[in-house]
């Protein structure tokens, strides 16, 4: 790579977890946005492949990469570009950390209502280039919804702006969302723009424990069609039991009289945490969902229709008993359709072909099916992303525009993009 560029800093490539098991051989910190584009040009003209990395909290999510040579740490381009508390809009830039930018945030009464697991860690750019959403998509969407402006760098050696700092900003194509989820195989994410939102008066989780998942799906039926309408709402088996888990937000009072609406629904609940405590228990209920290579484990999450999840919830526990795996832990979020799992094959018995086996399952019960995590070796073979999208030919055309060399995390996304 380029010594000359003075504000690139090389770092030791173990600083930077393997991904699926391979280093990259160099490891570099850009300092901004034009000495990203150059080291992507860089690596084009070199036949180099090139790994975005923020936090690195999850590197284990997509197909293993077909080459990696060149880390890109994105640590260096941090910080609050601007912050308009009045417009509410803030830019970030994409090594920002989400817990950093909430502390911002939260000075003014404001947030991003996002609940990713690894929050501490995640930077504003992993969470774009990987799109997914956590228990508060039931009340505030996704990244998507927040996302108005962004400034990428391509391996043509050019930084691309699309949107703006503005909330309604809707002339021309809506670039800024076709970077989201796209695993940074488009480009390198230099600084992103949202929009903001009030920070929550009062936060209030009410958690009741359930002899039997189907009891679980009653309750929170009850709850998605009452007139209540919570900042999320799932059924989970966590610790050995079936829960049922509540978040409410807002107001004071709005709280504490929905919180007596949910007693006349449900009985009273085994705990209701309040403020800190509700932030702490969501915490460590997403972090289950952390993608990790190297527990042994499989993560994986199905999607279907938001009425079908109880349906989806009961084919995978099915399936999982039928096949003689352990669940160790299931989060349906109700009203959504999304359920993840983290499950674990019978000793010795977990293999490429036992994964393939237990995907096609599920693609019987759900619609999608992605292996967020599972040891990188049982990975080669399948897709991780499950059925080709329908999308996959435009996919592949944007990529040959955007990434004609494949630098960019080569193979690593659906279809081997
Ligand atoms: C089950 C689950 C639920 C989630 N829920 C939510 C949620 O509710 N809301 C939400 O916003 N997110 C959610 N996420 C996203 C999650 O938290 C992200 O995985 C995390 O933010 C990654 O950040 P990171 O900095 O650690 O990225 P890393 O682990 O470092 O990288 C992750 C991927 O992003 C790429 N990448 C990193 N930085 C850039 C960049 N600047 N430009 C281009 N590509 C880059 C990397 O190459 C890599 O492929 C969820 C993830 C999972 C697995």
């Amino acid at each position: 790579m380029r010594s000359d560029v003075a504000t690139t800093t090389t770092v030791r490539p173990a600083a930077i977890l393997p991904i699926d098991g391979r280093r990259p051989t160099v490891v570099v910190s850009p300092g901004t946005a034009r000495d990203v584009a150059e080291t992507l040009a860089d690596a084009a003209s070199q036949g180099l492949a090139v790994a975005p990395v923020g936090g690195g909290t999850s590197l284990a999510l997509g197909n293993p990469p077909q080459r990696l040579d060149v880390g890109l740490s994105t640590t260096r381009l941090d910080g609050i570009l601007a912050y308009e508390p009045t417009d509410l809009v803030v830019s970030v830039g994409a090594g920002a950390r989400l817990a950093d930018v909430q502390t911002v945030l939260a000075a003014k009464g404001q947030t991003l209502p996002i609940d990713p697991p690894g929050a501490d860690g995640a930077t504003i750019g992993g969470l774009i280039a990987t799109g997914l959403a956590g228990p508060k998509r039931l009340s505030s969407g996704t990244l998507r919804d927040l996302l108005i402006g962004i400034a990428v760098a391509h391996p043509s050696g050019s930084v691309t702006k699309a949107g703006g700092m503005v909330v309604k900003n809707v002339t021309g194509f809506d670039l800024p969302r076709l970077y989201l989820g796209s695993l940074g195989t488009l480009g390198v994410v230099v600084s992103a723009n949202f929009k903001v939102l009030p920070l929550p008066r009062a936060d209030a989780t009410l958690v009741t424990h359930f002899p039997s998942l189907d009891r679980a799906l009653d309750a929170a039926q009850r709850v998605r069609t009452s007139r209540l309408q919570p900042a999320a709402l799932e059924v989970a088996w966590l610790d050995e039991t079936w829960l049922a888990a509540v978040r409410l937000e807002g107001r004071e009072t709005t709280v504490r009289a929905l919180e007596t609406e949910l007693h006349a629904l449900l009985g009273k609940p085994d705990g209701t945490l309040k403020g800190a405590e509700s932030s702490r228990w969501w915490e460590s209920y997403v972090n289950h969902q952390t993608p990790r290579s190297t527990d042994g484990a499989i993560l994986l999450r199905c999607d279907v229709r938001p009425r079908a999840t109880g349906g989806l919830a009961r084919g995978i526990v099915g399936i999982t008993t039928e096949l003689g795996l352990r669940l160790a832990y299931l989060a349906a979020s109700v009203g959504t359709g999304s359920v993840i799992a983290r499950l674990t094959f019978p000793p010795g018995t977990g293999s490429a072909f036992a994964l393939q086996g237990l995907q096609n399952r599920l693609l019987a019960v759900a619609d999608h099916v992605t292996i967020l995590a599972s040891p990188t070796e049982w990975k080669h073979g399948l897709d991780i992303w499950g059925r080709p999208p329908d999308a996959l030919d435009v996919m592949r055309a944007l990529k040959e525009q955007f990434d004609p060399w494949s630098v960019l995390n080569p193979g690593r996304f659906a279809g081997g993009i």
